[in-house]
């Protein structure tokens, strides 16, 4: 015996069903009821029931129930999804449909060609449905019957008598099934039932909802309602509307409506479809009545829900019934005005606002995008690692890059995958295109610094870079050829196509300040270039988190600079070399000062292998060494000295910098008269952070902490000035993490450096965790590449392990992360539970963390729309 009811009317209060697990379609309906909408009379079987059916009884009450409807009517049943899901949401219309009922509506209405029409149709849907028998042997059956009396259009067959076609479509069913049509309601009901449970716990249903990323064994409660009859009479049929512009937001009636047809879903399709307003032939010129109150009914909804709405609806002989509604789709723009549009008219919050739209979805507003209906040719697919689409001209070297962008053309550089030496050519490059490499590669990294689009990891293409060609399954492209590449959805295009670049409107930058005022993390950026700085600025960055200053040396004179100094034997040539490259850097530094004035910047020390700085090897190196006017066998000898079988565990960061302090001397002397020079000219003194990298021990930031004061101390000296700077060094391995409190003593903050840290914690590298990660998601061991949203379970505890045990020692120790993580909603959310101060990431993502970062407080405060 159940304990709970069977079912249960769709007018129950609220509270009620949601006490059961009836799903959003059935909610929904309800409250459609509850807002004065007409809505056809029914109840639900809840999932708990509906699962059960084998067990119980329950098929005796619900045909009572259905019986309590009405005598005669037809009904319909639908799935309600405990959660939403797109497609395979089957449901059986017409149930009741007996002989008996057939003849006696042929009567009553008068129209027995279109009720026989509609029976044998219902025959063939039950047989499908509910038997799984095929459908084409009953479209073989029409296809003999209009041979056999010579029709060859559709409209001829439904001017036939379908009462035969019923009858053989009986007989044909009988013969499929071994058992006569069924003809009360309640076998109906019940053999339908059980086989719309059936078929969602299939397995093809299970991989369709794994797909969607939904439970593969969510439930399925059963509305059964009672059918509205269309398909009779000049005043009814069915339609869809919306009451938002699905691109712009603004509020817009729009839809179609297909007179006499039966089914929303062929409102889309059938020819007769027609718009709801504005044309002669319409719904409100057709049907005025319905199409007012279809107004009003969902203006009335949408007031209700606080929601744009979408809405299934029928017209019996000019009265109006709602069938289902859900929140409207939308563009990322349509998204945001409506948020500022409803909290403009005090229907939502501000609060509630800023928690509707996802920020996620503003990615799509601040890069170029392939234009909606663009015939597209996608040649292979990667990962969209930095997003915005682009086209250029196919080129394989950066030199090549730098040469024909100064020419004018548009180059995307292809490469298996990029090396900091290649900085050059990306600058010059419209996008960047990698066969290898993850989210976190250097092309990814780097490209989404820029802004610029990126597509790494795809595999399935190959370069011969000697032939000059890049070979996709099926095509093969030659140097100079035009490629597009969507870094947002990762694909690769033959040709040019036509790119819009949306503008950031005005409920874009209304939705972000509203945000701004809930928000308690502050938002900073990775930025190393004044472009890239300027354009955090515009973007509401607060400061810069992490100015990578490997990149400053990757630029002409100054990459000369640094390879003189690692090729001297001695420390005096070593310093030399770098006394060259100051002046520079500190020009460098004076331009992030000034842009980011009265903010936060903060520095990191020099922290990849030397190695990276030199050429690969081959003709490239012959040619530097004569640029640099040494040996090319001394230079080879060099390369080969610094090559390291694991160079990201190698001899670089804190490790790098305690064998050369003359560099931690350079970049700490170069930063301090920057802050000198600026404190001068502007009254303001910045305040840098000075950040150490790959720290493991408190003992190396100690040695490396005694350069940098001792530097700051000359500079002090010899500026007469007393200026202020902080030095903190990056979290990045799980030694770090587990000894922060001992670390905490020589650093006034932690930036995490999750980059480095997923990669330390998982051991697995992130320049070549493209090849299986999407493995890995497929296989159900990572829901998400932990390389774009933090391992929270692992990588996270540690992170948060070290911010309980940095701030154990240095209660006012100041926390951020500046991995990619920072511009990661998900990952921003963990930052706002464990506290952190700040979040730095790429200039283009700053609006996301800016509205994740409010959302993260926001929902912590147990806010929610
Ligand atoms: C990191 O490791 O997370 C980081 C920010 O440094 P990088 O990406 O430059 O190694
Ligand atoms: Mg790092």
């Amino acid at each position: 015996m159940l304990s709970r009811p069977t079912i249960i009317s769709l007018d129950s209060p609220l509270a009620e069903l949601e006490a059961r697990q009836i799903g959003g379609k059935a909610l929904m309906l309800h409250v459609m009821m509850e807002a004065g909408l007409n809505v056809p009379a029914g109840f639900v079987i809840p999932w708990d029931v509906a699962k059960s059916f084998s067990e119980s009884n329950w098929a005796i009450e619900v045909t009572d129930a259905a019986r309590g409807l009405g005598d005669g009517k037809l009904l319909a049943l639908r799935g309600s999804p405990l959660t939403p899901v797109n497609g395979l949401g089957e449901s059986l219309l017409n149930i009741g449909y007996t002989d008996d009922l057939a003849e006696q509506l042929a009567k009553s209405s008068g129209e027995p060609l279109a009720v026989f029409e509609t029976y044998r149709r219902f025959i063939q849907d039950y047989a499908q449905i509910v038997m799984g028998d095929d459908p084409a042997v009953f479209e073989d059956i029409v296809a003999l019957y209009m041979e056999e009396r010579g029709f060859v259009s559709d409209t001829e067959l439904q001017g036939s008598d379908a009462r035969e076609l019923a009858s053989r479509f009986k007989a044909q069913f009988e013969s499929n099934n071994g058992i006569a049509f069924p003809q009360t309601v309640g076998e109906q009901l019940h053999a339908a039932c059980i086989a719309i449970n059936r078929s969602w716990n299939a397995p093809r249903a299970k991989t369709h909802r794994k797909l969607q990323g939904i439970p593969e064994n969510t439930g399925l409660a059963l509305i059964i309602h009672e059918v509205v009859q269309t398909g009779l009479g000049e005043t009814s049929g069915v339609g869809r509307a919306s009451t938002r512009n699905s691109q712009t937001g603004k509020a817009q009636l729009s839809g179609t409506f297909a007179p006499q047809a039966v089914r929303p879903a062929l409102a889309s399709s059938a020819n007769s479809f027609m718009p709801l307003q504005g044309a002669e032939a319409s719904l409100a010129t057709l049907i005025p009545d319905a199409f007012k109150q279809l107004h009003a009914g969902l203006t009335a909804l949408e007031r209700h829900l606080r929601e744009g709405i979408e809405a299934e609806f029928a017209v019996s002989e000019g009265k109006l019934f709602f069938l289902g509604a859900r929140p409207a789709r939308r563009s990322a723009l349509a998204a945001l005005h409506m948020a500022v549009d409803f909290a403009n008219q005090r229907l939502l919050s501000r609060e509630e606002a800023v928690l509707r739209v996802d920020p996620f979805s503003l990615d799509k507003l601040l890069h170029a995008t392939i234009a909606a209906d663009t015939k597209r040719t996608v040649i292979a697919t990667g990962l969209g690692a930095s997003p915005g689409a682009v086209s250029g001209m196919i080129v394989f070297d950066a030199e090549e890059a730098r040469d024909l962008a100064a020419q004018g053309a548009a180059v995307i550089l292809v490469r298996p995958e990029t090396l900091p030496e290649d900085i050059r050519g990306l600058h010059a490059a419209e996008g960047v295109l990698t066969t290898r490499g993850s989210m976190a590669s250097h092309a990814a990294v780097i490209a989404r610094g820029m802004g610029k689009p990126a597509v790494t990891g795809a595999s399935n293409l190959k370069i011969d870079v000697a032939e000059g060609k890049l070979i996709a399954p099926g095509v093969t492209l030659l140097r100079g050829d035009i490629i597009t590449i969507d870094g947002s959805s990762g694909q690769i295009l033959k040709g040019r196509v036509e790119t819009e670049k949306p503008e950031i409107s005005g409920d874009f930058a209304t939705l972000l300040k509203w945000a701004d005022d809930y928000r308690r993390m502050q938002v900073r950026a990775n930025a190393e270039t004044v472009t890239d700085a300027r354009m955090a600025r515009d973007m509401g960055a607060e400061g810069i988190g992490l100015v990578r200053t490997e990149h400053m040396f990757f630029e002409g004179d100054r990459l000369v600079a640094i390879r003189e100094m690692i090729l001297a034997d001695k420390e005096k040539d070593r310093r030399a070399a770098l006394a060259k490259a100051l002046p520079m850097l500190r020009g460098d530094f004076i331009a992030l000062f000034e842009i980011m004035t009265g903010l936060p910047v903060t520095i990191r020390l020099l922290d990849p292998p030397l190695h990276e700085f030199l050429p690969k090897g081959g003709a490239e190196t012959d040619a530097v060494a004569k640029s640099l006017g040494t040996d090319g066998a001394l230079l080879r000898k060099r390369i080969d000295e610094l090559s390291e079988q694991n160079p990201m565990l190698g001899h670089r960061g804190v490790r790098l910098l305690l064998s050369y302090p003359e560099i931690v001397e350079m970049q700490a002397r170069a930063i301090f008269e920057a802050v000198a020079e600026v404190q001068k000219a502007t009254g303001a003194p910045p305040i840098p952070e000075i950040m150490v990298p790959l720290v493991a021990t408190r003992k190396e930031l100690d040695l490396v902490r005694r350069t940098i004061e001792s530097t700051a101390l000359a500079v002090q000296k010899e500026t007469g000035l007393d200026f202020a700077y902080r030095i903190g060094t990056m979290i990045e391995l799980p030694r770090a993490a587990l000894r922060a409190g001992d670390i905490a003593q020589s650093a006034e903050f932690f930036s995490f450096g999750t980059n480095d840290l997923t990669q330390t914690t998982y051991g697995i590298s992130r320049d070549d965790s493209a090849r299986f990660i999407g493995d890995y998601q497929n296989k159900g061991i990572m829901k998400a590449d932990p390389f774009v949203s933090l391992d929270i379970e692992g990588v996270g505890e540690l992170i948060k392990i070290a911010a309980e045990r940095g701030r154990a020692t240095r209660p006012d120790i100041h926390l951020g992360i500046c991995g990619e993580h920072g511009g990661d909603p998900d990952s921003i959310s963990f930052c706002e539970q464990i506290g952190l101060d700040y979040v730095s990431c790429s200039p283009y993502r700053v609006p996301i963390a800016r509205l994740a970062a409010a959302q993260a407080h926001l929902r912590k405060a147990g806010k929610s729309t």
